[in-house]
This record gives C-alpha cells, structure tokens and sequence, in this order.
C-alpha cells in the first residue's frame, strides 16, 4: 500500500477533529476543519445523514485516526501493536509509546519541524544524526539515553539557523532534552501516558486489534 498523498486536511476531516498535521495553518483560522467541520464528500454541513456509530466502527476510527497523526502505514502499525502486546506494561499504552519514540516524532517533538510529515522528509534528506551516526530512516524506534543533533551540514542552512533563535524560546515535552544553542536533543525516558498529549482513545485501539 502506497503513502497518502492527497490533502491531509481531508484526513481531519474525515476523522472529524484536528490531527494536526500541517504545522502552523493548524493553528489559525485557516484550519480546514474550521471552516468546514463535517466530513468530505458529504453535501456540505448538513449533507449525508450520519447514523450512530457500531462500537466496530468507533474502533477502527481511533486506529486510523492514530496512523494518521503518526504517519503510519497500516501493515507497520499492526507490528508496532503485537509488539506492544508482548511487553509486560500495559498494551495501549506501549502502543503509544512505540508510536512516539519513533524518529520523526523525537524530531517534531524536540521543535526541529512544525509536523511529523516535515520531520519525516527532514530525516530522510539526511539531516540528522543518531548517536553521532547519519539515520535517515524516519520509522526507527529510539530508546531511553539516544541523542539527535542536526547534521554540520545542515545547520549552516538558513532554516535551521533561524530555528536555533526560536527553540531557544519554546517548551518541550519532558521526556526529552534540548540544547536549543548546539541543535541537539536527546531521549530522557520513553514518555509515561500523562506525558503523552496526542488525543488518542488507546483502549479502543486494542479493542479493534483483539476483536
Ligand atoms: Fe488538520 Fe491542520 Fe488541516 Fe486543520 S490545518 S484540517 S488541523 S491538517
């Protein structure tokens, strides 16, 4: 199965909430979802009698919704849950767990990009190293003590000189560090569920996969 590559804003839509895929524009009046919160292809809002839904449907919802805001094809999700499923904590939130310590989400989480899809194509150009290594696999898992640093060759661009000023000034989640100055992060620990933000109904995930 090949990558989306339509509007993400449909897959908000679609989901009916904001996934937040688009970096700034989520944050302004811009937002598709703001001006058109019901689902594409309906006949505008009042289009497209919407019945309630099976409790399999509100399942398979919240997995699709996770996958979208993660950027997760559907055959890597499926392992990232029998993995989780196999360790002694609790499935769902194991699940998140894998779902967050991905690379493309350190990136995005640490403020290098403004979503994960920009993350995504950061890593794959090469932009950064792992440990001191160049990784350019957006998928790969990080665990507690790896560091992420823009590249020498990166950093002299102007898109990560400007940023260096601006993540100076921001906030990040506290299961990671960032040293703003030098454009490095690292992972302190792998997120406990309170730490972890996304707005994500977990148990219905399992529930999809333990049907
Ligand atoms: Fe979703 Fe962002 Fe598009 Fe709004 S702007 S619909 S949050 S991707």
């Amino acid at each position: 199965m090949s990558r989306y590559i339509g509007s993400v804003c449909v897959l908000c839509r679609r989901e009916g909430s904001k996934l937040y895929l688009k970096g700034n524009r989520c944050y302004t009046p811009k937002c598709a979802i703001e001006k058109r919160a019901y689902a594409p292809g309906q006949h505008g809002p009042t289009g497209g009698m919407r019945r309630k839904a099976s409790d399999y449907a509100t399942q398979l919802r919240e997995k699709q919704k996770a996958r979208r805001i993660y950027g997760v094809m559907e055959r890597q999700f499926r392992r990232y849950f029998a993995d989780a499923t196999k360790t002694t904590g609790v499935t769902g939130v194991a699940l998140l767990q894998a779902l967050e310590s991905r690379l493309d989400n350190v990136v995005y989480r640490l403020g290098f990009a403004v979503s994960r899809r920009q993350a995504r194509q950061l890593v794959m150009h090469g932009h950064f190293l792992v440990n001191g290594k160049k990784m350019t696999v957006p998928s790969v898992l990080l665990k507690a003590g790896d560091a992420v640093t823009v590249t020498e060759d990166a950093r002299k661009s102007t898109y990560f000189q400007s940023l260096g000023k601006e993540l100076a000034r921001r906030s990040i989640t506290e299961w990671l560090s960032l040293d703003a100055q030098n454009l490095a992060g690292s992972v302190m620990n792998l997120p406990s569920r309170q730490q972890i933000d996304t707005p994500l109904k977990e148990q219905l995930i399992v529930e999809y996969y333990s049907r």
